[in-house]
């Protein structure tokens, strides 16, 4: 019954980690014709997009963008810093760091998966302990790269990234540090330099607020290093052209203009100081995960993740009781209330389903969707312990959001 000509009335509530929903602004930004990539006003797109995103990743060395999903900038790290047989170390915090090892795999390097057995290994970040200890036994220093992802949008859980710089350094070990932020930049607190990550690969349709189609690779002066001797295949993927193209503001092949007039909007959005910055961005964040958990506790429904000190400012895993399969309470959700949530991936398919709070939310865009789970949650038969709508509201109520404290000053 429900094709692709059906529009119901109101907006929908797209409440999946990613695509996030565009804000206005942005779609308006990218609303301008497309120009002429290599003329004279392109220049000045360039210089600013590159200058902004380098500022949301905090970092003073260069930042590839690509015209293509996540997952190519993920190929776009290995290839880059990496020679065909290279030992990698990868930990596998859930689905996504998953497939980064299969990726890895498949391009011909020797991945070597790290992490805590089972599901189990799905409810905790990266043990940072557990790379340290392995990276200490590799005295012949035959690991290349340390992989990792940030905020594994699988499961709701991010990772110390400082902790797994601070084992590689105190073990002594040369490996270079690539780290997924693919939904954790612009939304979970990131700072790329600071930590001593060597490739950050990100993407658009996650924190930045921006449709799915382009992604980036922030670079560290050891990374640039190591791509001048790496010898995995690579030419669409390459950084030396990009990074001396983009110095004059132009990219070597055919940019998404409008999704760079996009990328400028959000960078404008994020940074802007009367709104508090990048510092304001991650606040909001851990402010509506924390109003989202309250529900979520009220229920008497569990967190997929198991360690409080690493909850996910970005999504929330909401498992669902034994014997209630989270898709179907998942699809009757977007069938009755027009609302969108994340499916269970991989190992927890059908056992959790997920809530994004990450980009252009309010606190009523998501009591909305708390709604619709509540209503969804009953309706599917399962029994909960309180109201998590309730709750929510007291929490949001209860602890006002920082722009309105800027707003009153
Ligand atoms: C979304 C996401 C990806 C995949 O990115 P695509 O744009 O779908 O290729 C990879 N890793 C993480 C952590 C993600 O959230």
């Amino acid at each position: 019954m429900l094709t692709l000509d059906y529009h119901p009335t109101g907006r929908h509530f797209l409440q999946i980690p990613g695509p996030s929903p565009v804000p206005d602004r942005i779609l308006r930004a990218m609303s301008l014709p497309t120009i002429d990539h290599r003329g004279p006003e392109f220049a000045g797109l360039g210089k600013k997009v590159l200058a902004g995103i380098q500022q949301v990743f905090q970092t003073k060395h260069p930042v590839v963008i690509y015209p293509a999903s996540g997952t190519g900038a993920w190929e776009a790290a290995l290839c880059n810093v990496l020679s065909p047989g290279d030992a990698v170390l990868m930990y596998e915090t859930g689905h996504f760091a998953a497939l980064w090892i299969k990726m890895a795999k498949r391009l011909g390097l020797e991945a070597e998966t790290i992490g805590l057995p089972g599901v189990e290994g799905w409810r905790r970040g990266v043990q940072a302990d557990m790379i340290g200890e392995r990276l200490r036994q590799d005295t012949q220093h035959r690991i290349k790269a340390v992989c990792v992802v940030h905020n594994e949008t699988s499961t709701g859980v991010t990772s110390d990234i400082q902790a797994v710089r601070k084992a590689i350094d105190a073990a002594g070990h040369p490996a270079l540090l690539l780290v997924d932020s693919i939904s954790g930049l612009a939304s979970a607190e990131y700072r790329h330099d600071a930590w001593g990550v060597d490739v950050t690969i990100s993407g658009s349709q996650k924190g930045l607020m921006l449709p799915p189609g382009i992604s980036f690779n922030a670079l560290s002066p050891r990374a640039l290093e190591a791509s001048k001797t790496a010898r995995l295949p690579k030419a669409f993927w390459a950084w030396d052209e990009m990074v001396e193209m983009n110095k004059t503001g132009y990219f070597p092949y055919t940019p998404n203009t409008n999704l760079l007039y996009g990328l400028a909007e959000a960078c404008d959005m994020l940074l802007d100081p009367a709104q508090g910055g990048m510092e304001a961005v991650f606040a909001r964040h851990r402010r509506w995960a924390e109003g989202v958990r309250t529900a979520v506790r009220a229920w008497g429904l569990e967190i997929q993740c198991a360690d409080p000190s690493v909850y996910s400012p970005v999504l929330t895993g909401v498992v669902t009781p034994e014997g209630v399969d989270a898709d179907k309470v998942r699809q009757l959700i977007w069938e009755r209330f027009d609302l969108s949530l994340g499916t269970g991936l991989g190992k927890i398919k059908g056992r959790m389903f997920r809530i994004g709070h990450l980009g252009d939310c309010n606190d009523l865009t998501l009591m909305a969707a708390l709604s619709g789970c509540e209503m969804g949650l009953k309706l599917s038969g399962v029994k909960l312990a309180g109201s998590g709508v309730q709750a929510a509201m007291d929490y949001f109520a209860g602890h006002p959001a920082q722009v309105a404290l800027l707003k009153a000053a």
